[in-house]
């Protein structure tokens, strides 16, 4: 059998230490169904955890991480995005979660990258890809020099824009079940702006 590296299994070793009895009894409760009632979708920057900053316990929280919190519009998930429809499916039609929130957050890599296109800088190829879905909210900015921060809000609020129109969330909303939300997270500051 594979070793575990030891700075994985140190902390593995650490949580098991730190389960108390009600812990087990929320696992157990668990095991065989969530019931989210909140979805996030996030940046796969790991100084952003959605769980830490929310204080939520396991079962609370259906998260979705992507480079740069990115909805795609339908058309392009619909193409190329099958993860992210994927995920938004099971979140609104299965699960039926009463909010989803797109968290993004300062200094955000996949941000800067799209930046760094629009000023003519080499980025990796799969980079440049992704990060295209970011052209309208870049479309927006370039005539104010636009700072980062105000492309990562500006983006937020793409990918809010977005998410409106993907059939089953229009119609959730509609039906008054399903919410949308923003917010970005000062890492420096660790405190939470609300967008919208
Ligand atoms: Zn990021």
């Amino acid at each position: 059998m594979t070793r575990p590296p030891d700075s994985l299994n140190s902390g593995y070793q650490r949580f098991r230490s730190k389960l108390l009895e009600k812990d087990m009894e929320l696992f157990e409760s668990l095991s065989d169904i969530q019931s989210p009632e909140t979805m996030v979708i996030t940046c796969a920057d790991s100084r952003i955890d959605p769980n830490l900053i929310f204080n939520a316990a396991p079962g609370e929280l259906f998260v979705i991480r992507n480079v740069a919190n990115i909805i795609p519009s339908y058309e392009i998930s619909c193409a190329s995005s099958h993860c992210t429809l994927a995920a938004l499916e099971y979140a609104v039609k299965i699960l039926h979660v009463r909010r989803i929130l797109v968290l993004g957050h300062s200094n955000c890599g996949g941000v800067a990258a799209a930046l760094a296109i629009g000023k003519g800088q080499n980025i990796e190829e799969n980079i440049v890809k992704w990060v295209d879905n970011l052209k309208p909210a870049c479309k927006t900015v370039v005539d104010v020099d636009a700072s980062q921060t105000k492309l990562e809000k500006i983006s937020i609020q793409q990918s809010l824009n977005n998410l409106k129109v993907y059939p089953f969330v229009e119609k959730a909303i509609l039906n008054s079940k399903l919410s949308l939300h923003g917010a970005w997270f000062n890492i420096e500051k660790a405190n939470l702006h609300w967008i919208a």
